[in-house]
């Protein structure tokens, strides 16, 4: 079976484990900083600060940029739940926008229609890598006076107009969680152009201390370990190497599937392809399941991300409208586009969907 995600972890990774091991010091250290320092150059230079989730990542970056009870902030409700949690968990209320159904990232449009009184940030998701609509969001938190907030969790490297996912919100917040483009085993990163933001999200990791036992603010223990930090700095640094490849993966793809819904690419945009998503038309969910235990059948593994769009999740249980979510959640699924993938399993990979997608 050819898995629809596959971290890829090798000598190197379990070397820098070792060292920090070794050193006896397994704590937020020197690692930690030379992490934080080596992803500021993927994101402009702007301040990193490493977190031991991403979760906590988008969490605290709400906290850090002033989000308070009662604030509202539009993001999509086709995501992953950590998305519209971590606005809970600042004190905010979600307010949950359609998507468009070409890039599966929240459509600027319907987000604006939804600004209030209330509205006090906009964030979109960089979902399966494929950079939001930033120039358009800019335009929009600088008109209505909100913060532009990241989750660039699948977002590692994608980019628009020659700006990084990352180079765009006064915070922006990465997962390094296993299956994303880059792991540290678990971890994020919350990255400002903002000092003051910086300092304030570096107290809220560490129980609201710069200094030992000087606790200035309330905070949390939410810091990542040397160990983690030494796994991420591995993977940083085969990360564009990755990247290539999967775009690479998904240009032979896109070129030779048929009869099925490829991703498309924006005018402006790199792709990360944290995942490569494509359509089965008709939105009919039993096809589209029908389809997948096929492709399976002939080992081809797939995914659906994700099943239940955020809002009816039974944390949220809202009745909304969005249609073209509920449309898209019927039709998509995940191919794999790992680096690690052969040439003779991207040829079995088209294969396989050719040959099902033809019985349709
Ligand atoms: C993975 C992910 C998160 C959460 O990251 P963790 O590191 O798993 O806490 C948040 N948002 C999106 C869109 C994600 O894919």
């Amino acid at each position: 079976m050819i898995p629809a995600a596959k971290p890829i972890i090798g000598d190197e990774e379990r070397e820098a484990v070792d060292r920090v091991l070794r050193s006896g010091m397994l704590a937020q250290g020197p690692e930690v900083k030379a992490f934080e320092e080596e992803f500021s150059a993927h994101v402009g230079g702007r301040h990193c600060v490493a977190m031991n989730s991403g979760t906590s990542a988008l969490h605290l970056g709400f906290i850090a940029a002033g989000i308070k009870p009662g604030d509202e902030v539009i993001v999509p409700s086709f995501s992953f739940a950590a998305t519209a949690n971590s606005v809970v968990l600042a004190g905010g209320v979600p307010i949950f926008a359609d998507i468009d159904p070409k890039t599966f990232n929240m459509d600027p449009d319907h987000a604006q229609s939804l600004i209030t009184k209330k509205t006090k940030a906009i964030m979109p998701v960089h979902l399966y890598g494929h950079i939001a609509a930033m120039d358009r969001y800019e335009e929009m938190a600088a008109k209505h006076g909100l913060h532009l907030i990241e989750d660039a969790a699948q977002g590692h490297l994608a980019s628009l107009n020659g700006r990084n996912s990352g180079e765009f919100g006064i915070v922006a917040s990465f997962s390094f969680y296993p299956t994303k483009n880059m792991t540290a085993g678990e971890g994020g990163m919350v990255v400002t152009d903002n000092a003051e933001v910086a300092r304030t999200l570096r107290l809220l990791r560490n129980q609201g201390q710069e200094i030992r036992y000087q606790n200035e603010i309330i905070g949390f223990n939410t810091r990542m370990t040397d160990i983690h930090a030494a796994i991420g700095r591995v993977q940083l640094a085969k990360l564009p190497g990755w990247t290539k490849q999967r775009q690479e993966n998904a240009a032979y793809l896109d070129a030779n599937l048929k009869g099925v819904i490829t991703p498309y690419l924006a005018p402006g945009t790199t792709h990360s392809y944290h995942q490569y998503t494509i359509r089965i038309p008709g939105g009919d969910a039993a096809k589209r399941d029908a389809f997948m235990s096929k492709i399976g059948e002939k080992g081809v593994g797939s995914g659906v991300y994700y099943p239940t769009p955020i809002h009816r999740l039974p944390s949220f249980k809202l009745d909304l409208n969005l249609p073209e979510t509920e449309l898209v959640i019927k039709e998509c699924l995940s191919l794999p586009v790992h680096p690690s993938l052969t040439k003779d399993e991207l040829k079995t990979i088209v294969e396989v969907v050719n040959e099902v997608a033809a019985t349709l």
